[in-house]
């Protein structure tokens, strides 16, 4: 067995990915790029409310989905240390 690199589904070896869906939104994923500086303004100077529209900005820009981007910015917000990651459970 192997698994789905987008949502961990477990999937036969011979597939790549368990749905045409999960392809896609895998390679959006990978392709969303996020500006350092755009982390830090994010982070730095706005508010929650603030912040969301500047995401729901960027993501139309870029024609991306925004809860793609939402779970990118969050991954690099733990990543660049914004955030403490959420407390794995055994
Ligand atoms: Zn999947």
């Amino acid at each position: 067995m192997s698994h789905c690199p987008f949502c961990k589904k477990k999937i036969a070896m011979s597939k790549a990915f368990c749905s045409r869906s999960c392809k896609e939104n895998y390679f959006q994923l990978i392709a969303i790029q996020i500006p350092k500086l755009f982390m830090k303004r994010i982070h730095t100077f706005c508010t929650e409310e603030e912040k969301e529209v500047e995401i729901e900005k960027f993501a139309l820009r870029h024609k991306w989905r925004i809860d793609l981007l939402q779970n990118k910015i969050e991954e690099e917000s733990i990543r660049l240390g914004y955030k403490t990651a959420p407390a794995e459970n055994d």
